[in-house]
């Protein structure tokens, strides 16, 4: 595994923790790390509110990095409660798609921290119909 996966593992433990804000609302039970083509890291958590308010940890970090003026994805690393398992759902995956139309497929994926499994984000979403 090289650095930068590791870097991003430690910037999204950072923020990585579950709070209740309110009793409608509760957030970072899964935090997520995004490198954008820059080389800089974003983090998001996962917003959850009882009204489908909410914003899976993959998203809130993409959207923090096009706050910021950024606009293409190298990497994306999630921690879930799932030992770190596992990939971003079809939204996160759509986002990514209409992000990067053509360009998209590169985006390296952490599937499992692990054991270093990473894909990418072309093999996850074979067929799309966006190209
Ligand atoms: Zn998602």
């Amino acid at each position: 595994m090289d650095k930068i996966w590791e870097e991003m593992h430690k910037a999204a433990e950072a923020v990585l923790g579950a709070v209740t804000i309110s009793d409608y609302v509760t957030a970072g039970e899964v935090s997520a790390a995004v490198l954008s083509k820059s080389g800089k890291i974003y983090t998001g958590v996962c917003i959850d509110t009882c009204s489908t308010l909410g914003i899976c940890a993959e998203r809130n970090a993409i959207f923090n990095m096009i706050t910021n003026g950024e606009y293409e994805i190298d990497r994306v690393l999630c921690i879930s409660p799932n030992e770190g398992k596992g990939a971003p759902c079809g939204a996160c995956r759509e986002l990514m798609v209409q992000l990067m139309p053509g360009r998209y497929h590169d985006i390296d994926i952490m599937i499992d921290y692990s054991k270093g499994k990473v894909m990418k984000l072309g093999e996850l979403t074979p067929q799309w119909w966006i190209d």
